[in-house]
């Protein structure tokens, strides 16, 4: 707890999701006296786990990617000396992608994902290899010329068949909730890369060991973290920061705010409609968050035959046309909707399944949830576990409206702003040109995507500051 609300820090975070926490602990490791605020009783936004009835669930984000020797989450985590906190597995293979007459899996060796993708397309045998070649060894300039570019643009580029276009965009739609002709191209190869091919990182424990070992460390560099405390407004003086506000108590100040929170909320109500310029107040407005989901978590009864690979992140779809998937998605058509991903921990006895779903308001979710739970118990004991339905002792499911009510996340978007071409590296989103000490972490600010992502952006906004504070403070990143 906070001595005393009139303490100056640093540096205020808002928001102990990931991006929250890394960025925290680099910036109290430099020794900045730091404080993160957090509204729920728990640090780790999307990333944490709960218990209900003996099981353990991970309540959103289930694995993470960019683990790979050189990775950027490795990069980082080494650097935290993570490792000396938590385990981290790889499930191997990270994904499977079925689809009526194909089952593809992702290695963690990318051979033989490749050979894998050849034996089922081998007309296409090259361009997979160029394709697949092509991500891995992308750099910035190859990532920049992708800016405008779709997805669907990328894959047209390097194949002819259509199915096989489909089959590696139906993760991206599982995840991302978007087509390949509306995901920018920039986000699909990245997702692809960092989190699909370099993918199925999971600490032992559950999800939740991440941010509680991040929370370890800020503490250990002398942070403080106050949880279940809502920030509720952003004080600003001519034109600087000056500090926040909680509820019902004095101004804590600060020389530097980063928001790790939603950027709508960030703009419109910490820091005010009235400081926006009506261009970029305009621009937040018609921007399109990302899709939300619809998670069901079912408690099983152990061990049963056809219980899939352990760990490992399968991926249904029966229809290869993912627009139409797409469509029938936006209208809230559950019915019709003939997709979902899925994983099975068998150490726990937990089964997680993600559909993407759209916000709609909380009367729809109360009137629709039972039936969409099993209505898609159903589809999975139909295409992918055959018998599930014996083996269910637990079963509950969460909608957007629970996300957002967890985390606050602008209509439970699951991944911020949506991942489309025009949406990319946003002037003033990451560090807004008007404030002076203001700036945002996490996958708002439309420059990273899952945790990855925001771990890579969190590291850059740490390192923006210390820049900024070159020679008051270690910089040690
Ligand atoms: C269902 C689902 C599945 C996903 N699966 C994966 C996956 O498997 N792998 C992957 O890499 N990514 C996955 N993602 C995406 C990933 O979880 C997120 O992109 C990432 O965790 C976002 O981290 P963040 O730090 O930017 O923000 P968040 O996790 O959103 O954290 C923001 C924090 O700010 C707090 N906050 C908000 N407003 C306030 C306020 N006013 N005062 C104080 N605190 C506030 C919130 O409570 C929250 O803790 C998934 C997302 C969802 C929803």
């Amino acid at each position: 707890m906070l001595k005393n609300n009139k303490t100056k820090y640093d540096a205020i975070i808002i928001g102990a999701g990931i991006s929250g926490l890394v960025c925290g602990c680099y910036l109290a490791r430099s020794g900045m006296k730091v404080l993160i605020i957090e509204q729920h009783d728990k640090p780790g936004g999307y990333c944490t786990s709960f218990k209900r009835k003996g099981f353990t669930f991970d309540a959103a984000a289930h694995c993470f990617g960019g683990y790979r020797k050189d990775g950027i989450t490795r990069k980082v985590f080494d650097n935290l000396e993570i490792d000396k906190k938590i385990k981290i597995k790889q499930y191997n293979p990270s994904n499977i992608i079925i689809t009526p007459d194909s089952k593809v899996s992702i290695w963690a060796d990318l051979n033989e994902t490749i050979e894998n993708f050849q034996t089922i397309f081998p007309e296409e045998s090259d361009n997979i290899k160029g394709f697949f070649n092509c991500l891995i060894n992308a750099d910035h300039s190859f990532f920049s010329q992708l800016r405008s570019w779709t997805f669907k643009n990328l894959l047209d580029n390097f194949f002819h068949n259509d199915k096989l276009k489909a089959i590696l965009s139906a993760p991206l739609l599982g995840f991302l909730g978007l087509p390949p002709s509306l995901m920018s191209a920039f986000v699909g190869a990245r997702l692809f890369t960092e989190y699909i091919l370099d993918g199925g990182y999971h600490p032992e424990g559950g999800m939740q060991a991440l941010p509680d070992a991040l929370t370890k460390i800020f503490k250990e560099f002398g942070g403080e973290l106050r949880l279940s405390c809502l920030v509720k407004k952003i004080k600003i003086k001519n034109d600087k920061i000056a500090g926040v506000f909680l509820d019902d108590s004095d101004l804590i100040s600060s020389k530097y705010i980063i928001s790790n929170c939603d950027a709508r909320q960030t703009f419109f109500k910490l820091v005010g409609k009235e400081r926006l310029k009506e261009k970029f107040y305009h621009k937040i407005k018609t921007m399109t968050p990302s899709m939300s989901n619809f998670i069901l978590y079912l408690g099983l009864d152990g061990y049963f035959e056809s219980l899939p690979e352990h760990g490992t992140t399968y991926c249904f779809l029966k229809d290869y046309n993912l627009y139409k998937s797409y469509q029938t998605i936006q209208k809230g058509d559950f019915e019709n909707f003939e997709g979902h991903m899925l994983r099975v921990l068998r150490d726990t006895s937990t089964l997680l399944s993600i559909i993407p779903a759209p916000h709609k308001n909380k009367r729809f979710w109360d009137n629709n949830k039972h039936k969409i739970t099993e209505s898609l118990v159903d589809k999975i004991e139909t295409y992918t576990i055959p018998n599930l339905s014996k083996h269910i002792i637990y079963k509950d499911a969460a909608t957007p409206h629970t996300l957002n009510r967890y985390t606050l996340n602008y209509k439970g978007a699951s991944y911020g702003w949506a991942g489309i071409p025009s949406q990319l590296a946003v002037p003033d989103m990451r560090k807004p040109s008007f404030v002076e000490g203001l700036y945002l972490t996490g996958h708002w600010t439309t420059l990273g995507v899952g945790i990855s992502g925001v771990v890579y952006v969190a590291h850059d906004t740490a390192k923006m500051i210390l820049r900024k504070e070159r020679g008051k403070f270690t910089e040690s990143l």
